[in-house]
């Protein structure tokens, strides 16, 4: 097949039509509608074989994890997805990876509404790099820069599932098929993010683990905070892992969580708990003056440990 062909064949027409695309996949550039009064909230992210999936991996769960990434990152502000671009690096013309890589993009673009306008198809180390697009009333997203003291911290889901997923893979173990999933198909919390619009006083996604993204917050809001671990929303293999070990990195730096930790006025905990999202969420601790990230272990002690970063020197 031709790059056109596949073009043709496999990404012209993913997820559904939109009345915003003036002009989608087939010229030189998309021509997209942003309505008056909204701000068009853009992220984008790439996978690399051997980085951020196993190369053996299942090719719809690289299509649904390029995308989910993404669409994490919309959620993190309050955007509603609108539209995803997509540049895909390719060794060889394999249709039948191109067709369930396309798959797995396609079953959650239609999940979420969001249409694929274009993108760029070449030969090389295989990689993919999605940009997505959401639409935000002007003033209406949720910044890292907007915790206050008091604030009270709540995540979503559960952590750590899919650094354990990834531990035992690594070791060649069976891994559990639950972990396995929130892995390979992690759920952006879009609903979520929305529902947070005017409530949340500052949102981060978690990618890097909730102790390095949390700190992000702390930063841009020149704010503290004190979590306390015994909270954090753990699957049970997950738990029991922790209390194998006393070590709390799974669900406190190891990453790819992609939930929600947003900041909350303490006098709207209740407007908070009446949501109805797509996921539960747990308060898991509160922003204070003084700065600097407190991890207090269900003993009193103090935890430390750091998110994860791809140009630290890693074991
Ligand atoms: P150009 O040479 O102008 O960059 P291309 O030949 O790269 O155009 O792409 C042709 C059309 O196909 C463009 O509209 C481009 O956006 C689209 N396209 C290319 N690769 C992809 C892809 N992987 N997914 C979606 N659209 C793609
Ligand atoms: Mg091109």
């Amino acid at each position: 097949m031709s790059e056109f062909d596949l073009i043709r064949t496999f990404f012209r027409d993913i997820g559904p039509q939109r009345a915003d695309v003036a002009l989608g996949v087939g010229d030189d550039c998309a021509l997209l509608n942003v309505p008056a009064g909204q701000h068009l909230a853009v992220s984008i992210d790439t996978l690399s074989a051997g980085v951020h999936f196993l190369p053996n991996c299942d090719p719809a769960a690289i299509g649904h994890k390029a995308l989910a990434v993404g669409l994490s990152d919309l959620a993190a502000m309050g955007a509603q997805p609108a539209w995803s671009t997509l540049a895909l690096t390719l060794p060889t013309a394999d249709t039948a990876w191109i067709e369930r890589f396309s798959a797995g993009f396609t079953a959650l673009s239609n999940t979420h509404g969001i249409r694929l306008v274009g993108g760029d198809t070449t030969r090389g180390p295989l990689s993919v790099t999605v940009q997505a697009h959401g639409l935000i009333p002007a003033g209406a997203a949720i910044r890292r820069d907007g915790a206050r003291p008091g604030d009270l911290i709540f995540v979503s889901g559960t952590l750590g599932d899919a650094a354990l997923a990834l531990r035992g893979l690594l070791a060649g173990e069976s891994v559990d098929p639950m972990l396995r999933h929130r892995l390979d198909f992690p759920t952006p919390r879009v609903a979520l993010g929305l529902a947070l619009r005017g409530l949340a006083t500052a949102m981060i996604d978690l990618s890097d683990g909730l102790a390095g993204d949390l700190d992000h917050i702390l930063t841009a809001s020149g704010v503290g905070a004190e979590l306390a671990l015994k909270q954090l929303p753990l699957s049970p293999l997950v738990a029991e892992a922790v209390a194998k070990t006393g070590d709390w990195s799974l669900p406190l730096s190891c990453g790819d969580d992609y939930e929600l930790c947003f900041c909350i006025p303490a006098d709207r905990a209740d407007d908070v708990q009446a949501l109805m999202p797509d996921c539960p969420f747990r308060r898991v601790g509160r922003i204070q003056t003084e700065r600097g990230l407190i991890c207090r272990l269900p003993d009193g002690g103090v935890f430390i440990g750091g998110g994860y970063d791809h140009f630290a020197i890693c074991a």
